[in-house]
């Protein structure tokens, strides 16, 4: 039988004594939700053939907005039935937050670039981080009353505030602090893999901030005498041939290996 999709590792997930699954691009909110489709707000559909810096910044901001109030959804179901009742740890190099709008354990989700819930100075002149949704509230209502788009500043020096993610842009001025928690726990927890039954599923992680999971995984996946790693990715699947014993790379888009409906 050929085995690509998750529900076929469902035995061998349950089988495990922990389970690390890694999380990235192919599965970012852009991808799995259709925002032309789900704002229906015509504010936001008369903005979505607009090129101009002006318009994107306020698509951005409808789009947060929508991410930040969104309920829970079910977008990640098969992931969720096959980790049931298992002890995981998810990670992601997304800074959408949505891993925090599913059915997942929310005290085992880290997310390391930000989920879009703070803005912070774009200097920065300090580290203070502003809750996201007041001042994307304002940005829609001030919009939608006068048709102009603003930028938030911030109230200590006056320069323009940005979303408090890690981007290749903003990788030198983000300000760490709000996922610092979750990272504590995701270290700890990893210290306790050690010799056990461990199960590595990465999906849809490129090369964009490889030092984050990527590499992690493929060491774990090494030193882990009783590891099981499979990497999911539409081109970049490939795996080491030191971890080939234990692991799998399979070429296929995460979304599909998930069962997520897409274009
Ligand atoms: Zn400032």
């Amino acid at each position: 039988m050929k085995r690509n999709m998750l529900k076929d590792y469902k035995e061998q997930i349950q089988d495990a004594d922990l389970v690390l699954v890694g999380i990235g691009r192919e599965l970012r909110a852009d991808r799995v939700i259709d925002f032309k489709k789900a704002i229906t707000n015509e504010h936001y559909q008369n903005l979505i053939d607009k090129e101009d810096e002006d318009s994107k910044w306020m698509r951005t901001v409808y789009e947060r907005e929508y991410l930040l109030s969104m309920k829970e959804t079910d977008l990640f179901k098969e992931l969720e039935e096959v980790l049931e009742g298992k002890e995981y740890f998810v990670v992601t190099s997304n800074d959408d937050g949505l891993l925090y709008h599913t059915h997942l354990k929310k005290d085992h989700v880290t997310a390391p670039c930000g989920n879009g819930d703070f803005f912070q100075c774009s200097a920065p002149c300090d580290e203070q981080l502003y809750p996201a949704n007041l001042g994307l509230r304002d940005l829609i209502d001030y919009y939608e009353k006068t048709g102009k788009i603003e930028y938030l500043e911030c109230p200590k020096c006056g320069k323009q505030l940005i979303f408090n993610v890690r981007t290749e842009e903003t990788k030198s001025i983000y300000i760490e602090g709000a996922y610092l928690n979750s990272w504590a726990s995701y270290t700890k927890w990893l210290q306790n893999t050690l010799n056990k039954k461990l199960f590595i599923l990465e999906l849809g992680e490129g090369f964009e901030v490889p030092s984050l999971f990527r590499w992690p995984f493929e060491k774990m996946a090494f030193y882990n005498e009783k590891a099981t790693f499979v990497r999911v990715h539409h081109s970049l699947y490939q795996i080491g041939k030191e971890i080939k014993e234990k692991g799998i790379g399979i070429k296929m888009d995460s979304r599909d290996f998930l069962n997520i409906a897409h274009e």
